[in-house]
């Protein structure tokens, strides 16, 4: 069932608009200005906005400005709903503002369920293609295009709430061996069983990302001696977990991986380049120092 979101300041369109909607599938949820439309739509995040252009306190097309330029709500499809201007200037300027589409009033309902349906897939579309981008085939979980946004983000976060933020960077210790010595595809099922543990240890699967080959990050939302201890009990578990060489065999390998932690400090971190660089920098010396180990920048010196 999609959401769709109507902006009218008439109360018989809106009538009008909920009943066809819902009649065929769908849930209406319905504004009468402006200002309130956008509040909805920031608030229900609908799959569509129908938008009518004459409303109360500011035009359709304002409305279709301030929703096209915040982050929340800017990939809502809209579809204005027009009157007859002989010129076409209406919907020419409602596209121009970023409108998916319109329809001129008086509309044939056919039509509109119609635009709706190819609206609707094509969005559907789209998330896929998104989604696609962002994940990593191998292991399910998100890949670096992902990390780009989630950092942004997060760092926005923890600027704005003063909120602390880790990075840890993990990779296996010779890997390589592990395909040398079993081959490839044991060496993909060893890497899909990580990100599964993984998994246990990240709050939220969407902090969690397939940084390259079998390097994979995690974005934490803890101070750096705690994010040290959740490493240091990853670490431990990794090294006790007993990876099945394939679905169907009782044989096992074992792995162990060294980690890198680097903390956001905003006179030296303060960009998800740095954060990453040092994050690096850590796990270089847990390689450099033995492997299967924690070492954190800046500021914990850190024996196993
Ligand atoms: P180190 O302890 O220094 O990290 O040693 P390493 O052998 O793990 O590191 P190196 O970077 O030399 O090798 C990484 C290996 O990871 C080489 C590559 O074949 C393997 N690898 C990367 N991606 C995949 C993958 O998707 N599947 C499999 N099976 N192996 C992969
Ligand atoms: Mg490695
Ligand atoms: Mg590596």
């Amino acid at each position: 069932m999609s959401k769709i979101l109507i902006i009218d300041d008439s109360k018989a369109m809106l009538k009008v608009l909920s009943d066809i909607l819902m009649k065929n599938g769908h849930t209406p949820i319905v504004a009468s200005d402006g200002e309130e439309g956008i509040e909805k739509a920031e608030n229900v995040l609908p799959d569509i906005i129908l938008l009518d252009i004459g409303l109360p306190d500011m035009d359709g097309f304002e409305v279709c400005k301030v929703l096209k330029e915040s982050n929340l709500t800017k990939n809502i499809p809209v579809l204005f709903l027009t009157g007859h201007y002989p010129d076409a200037s209406d919907a020419v300027k409602g596209l121009g503002l970023g409108a998916y589409d319109y329809i001129r009033k008086p509309f044939e309902t056919n039509e509109l369920l119609a635009r709706i349906k190819v609206i609707l897939k094509i969005r559907k579309q789209q998330e896929e293609i998104t989604y696609l981008s962002v994940t990593d085939e191998l292991t399910g979980l998100f890949n670096r295009r992902m990390l780009k946004y989630r950092l942004e983000e997060s760092l926005a976060v923890v600027r704005r709430y003063e909120s602390p933020l880790t990075c840890l960077m993990l990779d296996i210790d010779y890997f390589k061996k592990v395909n040398d010595t079993y081959g490839h595809l044991v060496g993909d099922f060893v890497l899909k069983e990580l990100a599964h543990l993984l998994k246990q240890y990240t709050r939220t699967e969407d902090n969690l990302i397939r940084f390259g080959g079998e390097e994979f990050l995690i974005v934490l939302y803890e101070p750096m001696p705690k994010a040290y201890i959740i490493a240091e009990r990853l670490r431990e578990s990794i090294e006790r977990h007993q990876f099945p060489l394939d679905k169907d065999t009782a044989k096992i390998v074992s792995i162990t991986v060294s980690i890198g932690l680097s903390a956001y400090l905003e006179y030296v971190s303060d960009s998800q380049d740095t954060l990453i660089a040092l994050a690096d920098s850590a796990l270089y010396l847990s390689k450099l120092n033995g492997r299967n180990k924690v070492t954190c920048i800046p500021y914990e010196k850190v024996t196993k």
